[in-house]
Order: structure tokens, then C-alpha cells, then sequence
């Protein structure tokens, strides 16, 4: 019951600021956050590697209000790749971006965000490592696909996100799966309507395996963006049965959850790329998180009361 509330905050202003001014909110934080600048992260991009795992990295932020913050976003990504060069990790090191971020939905914006999106894939592409467009809420799906699709002219492999607890997203895979894209498959985690998707676990879960049979058995690269054990046996068993090598298909898991199992399944043999966010502009990535575990909030709640 608790996940529709945060949900609802994380688009808050208000809410926003009375998080984000609380002094023990950071602690909480860098669980999953944990960086501010280009200068934090890479000792953790570093330790990531060094035990085996990929990343891909997101540089927070959202629901920009402006094109200089879109163009700002723009330039965080090109300083990250520009510092990431050296280290010569190609695609053991690949980006996220929120096309709201990159100003999609300010008057203009699907054309704003292409133009700020497309420097960031062709850097990317320089330095062997590619980027994948994050989903958001539904209403900007049709834009973010037709980005994608645009991007993929001169980068093929560019990946998109698709969410499961969506009616629409059974095709879009069928689609996806057929022009032979990276996509990676997410339960979902914005707060939608009845009309447009599933609001109970089982059903999003069946749909989820559903979808990942599609594209297990298409000619794309799977990318399983979840935490959920049963989920990720499946994975395997239908990565399995659909004939694919370990190098044909990924996992993926967000930074500060289930690291053990990051660990498990990179030591098993599998590609295993952690999603890293880092940035300033954490809390609407941040409400997220609480909303999917209740017990982070009651962690929350208690280091506030505690300190
Ligand atoms: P759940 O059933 O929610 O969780 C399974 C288990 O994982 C839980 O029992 C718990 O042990 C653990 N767990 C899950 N979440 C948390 C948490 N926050 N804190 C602590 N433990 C937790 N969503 C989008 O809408 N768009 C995106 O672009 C997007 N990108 C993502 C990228 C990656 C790599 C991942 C892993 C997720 C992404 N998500 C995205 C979020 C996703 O939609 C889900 O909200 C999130 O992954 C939780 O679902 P789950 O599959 O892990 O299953």
C-alpha cells in the first residue's frame, strides 16, 4: 500500500525539498547513490570491474524545467565518457539517460532531446561502449521508442528499456525483438493507471515472463533488469531452452541491492552489469527505491528519528 504513496511524493516539489534538506537523508542515500561527481564514482566504477561486473552508469536527474539543464545533462555525460576513456573499459562501462532529463518533455522536447541525446551515443560509440534509453512514465513511451529507433540508423546497438506491468509493452517487445535491438525488460516502476497496466505483482510477473520469452527467442540482446530470484531462475531456463550463450544475453541489478547476487551470478559465468546512478539531483531515483521495499523507508524514517 505504501509504494503508490512515495510514488506519488517522488513528484513532489514539496516533499522534494523537506527530503532532500534532511540531514541524515544522505547516509540513506549513498546505498544507492553512492557518488556525487565524476571524482566519487570512478574508484567505484573501479572496484565494480575489478570484481568481475559491468556497469551502466546514470547520471540522476529528471523533469528538467529548462533547456540549459537539459543541455546541462547532456554535458555530465560527455565529462563522464570523457573521463571514463582512459580507463579503457569499452562496454564493460556503458550509460543510462532519462530522456526527460535531456529536456523531452519541455515544448520542443522530443526534438530537444534527440539533439541533446545523440553527442552523448556518438561519444559513447567512440569509446567502444554504447547507451541505453531508461523508460519512464507511459506518456513518453512513443517518443522515447521513436528516439531509439532514430539513434539505432547510426548506432545499432543503442538499447531501450521496456516495462512489463504495461499492456503495450507485449508488442513492443515483439517489435524490439524482431529489428534485433538491446532491450532491457523491467517490472516498472512509476506509478500508472488501471487503464494502462497491471497493478498486481502476479500479473506484472506473468507478463514479465511472457515477455521475456518473446525476447529470448528474437533476434536482439536481452538485458533482465530485476532483482527478483524467480525471475532470474526463469532467465536462465529460457535463455537455456531459446539456445543462447552466456554472451547472448545479460543481467542487470541497480547498484546497493542484492550485491551478493551480483557477485553470484558474475562468478557463475554470466554478464552481470550493476546500475550505477550518481549525481546531485538523487530524489526522485531515491523515492523510487523506497517504493519498491517498504523496509527502506522504515530505515529511512528511523535514522531520521534516531539521529
Ligand atoms: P521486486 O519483486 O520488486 O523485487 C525482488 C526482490 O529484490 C525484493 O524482494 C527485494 O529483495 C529486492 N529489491 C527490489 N527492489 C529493492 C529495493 N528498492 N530495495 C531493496 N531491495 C529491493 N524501472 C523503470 O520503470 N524504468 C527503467 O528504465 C528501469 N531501469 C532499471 C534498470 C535496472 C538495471 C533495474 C534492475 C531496474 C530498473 N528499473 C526501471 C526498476 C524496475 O522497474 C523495478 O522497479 C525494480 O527493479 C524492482 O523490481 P524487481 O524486478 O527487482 O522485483
Amino acid at each position: 500500500m505504501l509504494g503508490p504513496v512515495i510514488l506519488a511524493a517522488s513528484r513532489s516539489d514539496r516533499m522534494r525539498r523537506l527530503v532532500s534538506a534532511a540531514p541524515v537523508t544522505k547516509q540513506v542515500v549513498d546505498r544507492f547513490i553512492p557518488g556525487e561527481t565524476v571524482d566519487e564514482i570512478l574508484p567505484i566504477i573501479e572496484e565494480l570491474t575489478g570484481n568481475g561486473l559491468e556497469l551502466t552508469m546514470d547520471v540522476v536527474g529528471e523533469d528538467i524545467t529548462t533547456p540549459e539543464q537539459a543541455a546541462a545533462a547532456r554535458d555530465a555525460y560527455l565529462k563522464l565518457i570523457d573521463r571514463l576513456k582512459p580507463l579503457e573499459l569499452g562496454a564493460r562501462a556503458e550509460m543510462s539517460v532519462k530522456l526527460s532529463m535531456f529536456g523531452q518533455a519541455l515544448p520542443g522536447g522530443h526534438e530537444l532531446a534527440l539533439a541533446n541525446v545523440r553527442p552523448v551515443v556518438e561519444a559513447a560509440a567512440e569509446i567502444g561502449t554504447t547507451v541505453t534509453l531508461d523508460a519512464e512514465d507511459h506518456t513518453t513511451l512513443d517518443s522515447m521508442f521513436a528516439i531509439h529507433e532514430e539513434l539505432r540508423k547510426d548506432v545499432p546497438r543503442t538499447g531501450c528499456v521496456i516495462q512489463a506491468y504495461l499492456f503495450r509493452t507485449e508488442e513492443d517487445a515483439r517489435r524490439l525483438a524482431a529489428n534485433g535491438s538491446r532491450v532491457r525488460l523491467v517490472k516498472g516502476a512509476y506509478k500508472e493507471p488501471a487503464e494502462v497496466a497491471y497493478q498486481q505483482k502476479h500479473e506484472i510477473d506473468k507478463a514479465y515472463v511472457r515477455i521475456l520469452r518473446t525476447l529470448m527467442e528474437g533476434e536482439g540482446y536481452p538485458m533482465i533488469g530485476s532483482h527478483d530470484p524467480r525471475l532470474i531462475s526463469i532467465a536462465q531456463e529460457l535463455a537455456h531452452r531459446a539456445g543462447r550463450k552466456l554472451d547472448e544475453y545479460e543481467f542487470q541489478m541497480l547498484y546497493g541491492i542484492r550485491s551478493d547476487e551480483h557477485l553470484r551470478l558474475a562468478a557463475e559465468g554470466h554478464r552481470m552489469r550493476v546500475y550505477t546512478a550518481y549525481g546531485t539531483d538523487w530524489y526522485g531515483y531515491f523515492m523510487r527505491r523506497l517504493a519498491e521495499k517498504p523496509a527502506n523507508l522504515r530505515f529511512f524514517l528511523r535514522s531520521m528519528v534516531t539521529k
